[in-house]
């Protein structure tokens, strides 16, 4: 490297380095769970060892625990009505810490809780991040997206892909739309929540990008897993090779 060369990097770091540790001095970062004032943009450790860890054994289709070691690999669920995902693979569990961190990044547009979900979401997914030929968000209803402003999905796919150093090129939204306005899931039966779900989502690939692919969806919380089972099936009707999910917490 030539002298003028190691003295212009020196001087960009330099520049970005002091100007990000001025912001830290004027605003020092808070811990997204509770305010506290924290050294970068993770939890604090009090709001850290509340996150529920999810730990094996577990279903190697849905990601949902067992309660000891039986030698099996599927959950009773996925043996008899399996869901059209291949895989599922959660950051956390779904516990009062993880609701709140939930809930900020939804409805309280609290994008500072964005980097600390993702970087346990892109721990937990490494693999499927690594072997997925394409990376999708959970799509919006265009409706919903005019509410809210913003699509939590995406917001977390943009965080993992920069946290897990996945090519940007693998971030493809454009492949899958919502086209129908679902109502709430909660408290409707199995059979209603697939009848709901049925035509909600549209693959949009005119160049053939999905046929024999490795897709890898991200959402934000697996409570029924209908929405994201719907999404599966459409890419699969499309071509896809494979299917896995990437949540930030799982319920159950
Ligand atoms: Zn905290
Ligand atoms: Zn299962």
């Amino acid at each position: 490297m030539k002298i003028w060369e190691h003295w212009q990097n020196r001087i960009q770091h330099g520049f970005k380095y002091g100007f990000r540790q001025g912001i830290n001095l004027l605003i020092p970062p808070q811990c997204p769970g509770c305010h506290a004032i924290v050294h970068d943009d993770g939890l604090c450790g009090q709001c850290w060892s509340r996150i529920k860890r999810i730990t094996p054994p577990l279903c190697i289709q849905c990601g949902r625990g067992f309660p000891y070691a039986a030698g099996i690999e599927r959950c009773v669920r996925c043996l008899t009505q399996p869901p059209d995902f291949d895989r599922a693979i959660a950051g956390f569990g779904y516990n009062a810490m993880s609701r709140r961190l939930i809930l900020g990044l939804k409805y309280a547009k609290r994008h500072d809780v964005t980097p600390a979900i993702a970087r346990m979401m892109a721990n937990a997914g490494g693999e499927c991040l690594q072997e997925a030929d394409w990376i999708i968000p959970l799509p919006l209803h265009w409706t919903r997206y005019y509410q809210r402003g913003f699509n939590q999905s995406a917001e977390l796919a943009h965080a993992i892909i920069k946290s897990a150093h996945i090519p940007a090129d693998k971030y493809r939204p454009d492949l899958l739309k919502r086209i129908k306005k679902t109502e709430s899931q909660g408290h409707k039966t199995r059979q209603q929540r697939q009848r709901n779900m049925q035509g909600a989502f549209q693959v949009t690939d005119p160049g053939g990008s999905i046929k024999n692919a490795s897709i890898l969806i991200i959402d934000d919380v697996l409570t029924t897993g209908a929405s994201l089972s719907s999404a599966a099936r459409c890419l699969k009707k499309a071509g896809a090779k494979h299917v896995a999910v990437l949540l930030a917490a799982r319920v159950g």
